[in-house]
């Protein structure tokens, strides 16, 4: 057999399969197992492959076709150009979240003219999961503080060893949204959190609702019992000027802006849409 070969027979299988990039994932399964690139693949196309590499990779097709997750098989997922480990304790960072990452870091940097500029930020990053969040930020962003929280010690655990491998100091706590952080002020908060609507969860694509946490995915009935938690007591916890960065869903921007201006103790909501022009990010800043 060809490597070429080997690699259509693979994407066949994910295609019978039903999943959804059935030959980059059969390339990328390829480039995992022998650390070759698509110049090197190229190169390679018409060599035969030995009977071991065809055994690994048609392994690797095998957990690929039941469904899990590349990037649990594969370990890792690149996230702003950074590399992030990732297992069943986390969600996978999503690349639609880059674009909440982007809007905090010109906030940051003062590129955004409808916030007040600052220096040395202290940010906080809610539910943090895998820890992509804070620590891009905290990559991107010279002179920040990142202090990061979740209501999982097992994905802490791996938000942890992210911060490591990607170089970063943050503080990590686990508790129920603020509980850990009772009593101190940032002039940040950023969040991901669950806001799937519960009975949507059955109609997620299978690598999502079999394979990633129910917990970092599960809004409630709604979707927005998180926002309503994070929102309301946000202004205890920020600073005078302080800004809220949330992802919400495409569909939750009224309902996300409706539960901000209850509060009365924020200024406009600002709603910026991902790549595929979906509302993704809102942000707003507190009056006082
Ligand atoms: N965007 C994720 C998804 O569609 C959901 C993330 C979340 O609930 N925060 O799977």
């Amino acid at each position: 057999m060809l490597v070429r070969e080997m690699i259509k027979a693979g994407e066949i299988r994910l295609i019978e399969a039903h999943c959804m990039d059935p030959w980059l994932d059969a390339e990328l399964l390829y480039y995992y197992l022998t650390g070759k690139d698509r110049v090197d693949l190229f190169l390679a196309a018409n060599q035969p492959v030995d009977k071991e590499l065809q055994r690994r990779y048609f392994d690797l097709i095998s957990q690929r076709e039941k469904r899990i997750p590349l990037q649990h098989i594969t370990g890792s997922q690149e996230f702003m150009g950074l590399t992030f480990q990732v297992n069943p304790d986390v969600l996978i960072p999503r690349q639609d979240t880059e674009i909440l990452v982007e809007e905090a870091a010109k906030i940051i940097r003062g590129d955004n003219p409808r916030i007040r500029q600052k220096r040395g930020w202290k940010v906080l990053d809610l539910c943090c999961g895998s820890g992509a969040i804070g620590i891009s930020l905290a990559r991107v962003c010279e002179n920040i503080k990142v202090t990061a929280s979740d209501y999982s010690e097992a994905a802490l655990e791996t938000a942890k060893l992210n911060a490591e491998k990607n170089r970063v100091k943050i503080k990590f706590f686990q508790g129920d949204l603020y509980q850990a952080v009772r009593k101190k002020r940032f002039d940040m908060i950023v969040s991901n959190p669950p806001y799937i609507r519960t009975h949507m969860i059955p109609i997620l694509q299978d690598e999502v609702k079999s394979f990633e946490p129910l917990m970092a995915l599960d809004g409630g009935e709604d979707g927005l019992d998180f926002y309503r938690k994070i929102i309301a007591d946000a202004p205890a916890y920020l600073r005078k000027n302080g800004v809220l960065v949330l992802e919400i869903g495409h569909d939750q921007a009224q309902d996300v802006t409706a539960l901000i201006k209850e509060t009365k103790k924020f200024t406009k909501v600002n709603v910026v849409k991902d790549l595929a022009g979906h509302d993704r990010v809102i942000y707003t800043a507190t009056l006082y």
